[in-house]
């Protein structure tokens, strides 16, 4: 398991507090020990393999620093950071010490495939308050369907398609990744009225029609029915 740094400057990750000094232009600070986090998560891993009813393999931990600059530093007395901190040029030589290490294949191919597709499915994408975190207003967004071809706004809807104002380009189904980008922005779901103004529809029941078909559920009656816009929750390999 590899947890990757990208930090410039001098790193010394001090074994007593654990705890990573950065020192860069005569400044000092102190980050979270990322050997302490790294080891943490192998520990959740294994715990979740274990909790699946697969056989535990071998997890080990290591600290890659990214970032080919950065000189790290350790405690002359510390015996165990040297071990789990690397910089990413020696991850293949790494591999190989832990290929000679573990001689015994913990699991067999048709194991391995399950623990795969059980790892894909039990995958949950990071979804993070992103407006209020770079404290953009939802007012501030530009509203409307994107052309995919211009990149102009706003598409308008004329008899089910979807027509650029600019380059009069067609598609049948550019409000699909506006709804992405709402579901990613503002909220996983939406409301009629809400979609209405956001796509720049004057018909409800166009909208009703464009919500049903991308989304498989909905809570709430009549105008206050809400579609769960789940793109990315179901189905996180369509974030790529
Ligand atoms: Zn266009």
């Amino acid at each position: 398991m590899l947890e990757v740094k990208n930090i410039s400057g001098s790193l010394y990750f001090n074994p007593i507090f654990t705890q990573m000094v950065r020192t860069i232009e005569d400044k000092e600070e102190g980050f979270p020990d990322p050997v302490k986090q790294v080891k943490r998560q192998a520990y959740q891993l294994k715990s979740w393999i274990e909790e699946q009813r697969f056989p535990v393999l071998p997890i080990e931990p290591l600290v890659v620093i990214a970032n080919e600059r950065s000189v790290i530093k350790f405690d002359p007395r510390d015996k165990i950071n040297p071990q789990l901190v690397i910089p990413s040029s020696e991850i293949p030589y790494k591999i190989n010490y832990f290929k000679n290490k573990y001689k015994t294949e913990a699991h067999s191919n048709g194991q391995l495939k399950k623990l795969i597709n059980k790892l894909k499915t039990s995958h949950t994408p990071l979804l993070t308050e992103i407006l209020q975190r770079y404290q953009i207003s939802p007012t501030e967004l530009k509203q409307g369907v994107q052309c995919q071809k211009c990149s102009s706004f706003p598409m308008i809807r004329i008899h089910g398609r979807w027509i650029c104002s600019a380059c009069k380009h067609l598609s049948k189904d550019a409000h699909i990744q506006s709804l992405k980008e709402y579901s990613l922005l503002i909220n996983q779901s939406i409301s009629n009225a809400q979609a209405k103004e956001y796509l720049g529809i004057k018909s409800r029941d166009s909208v009703k029609r464009l919500l049903q078909s991308v989304s498989g559920k909905k809570g709430g009656a009549n105008r206050g029915t809400k579609y769960t816009l789940d793109f990315f929750i179901d189905n996180p390999s369509s974030l790529h």
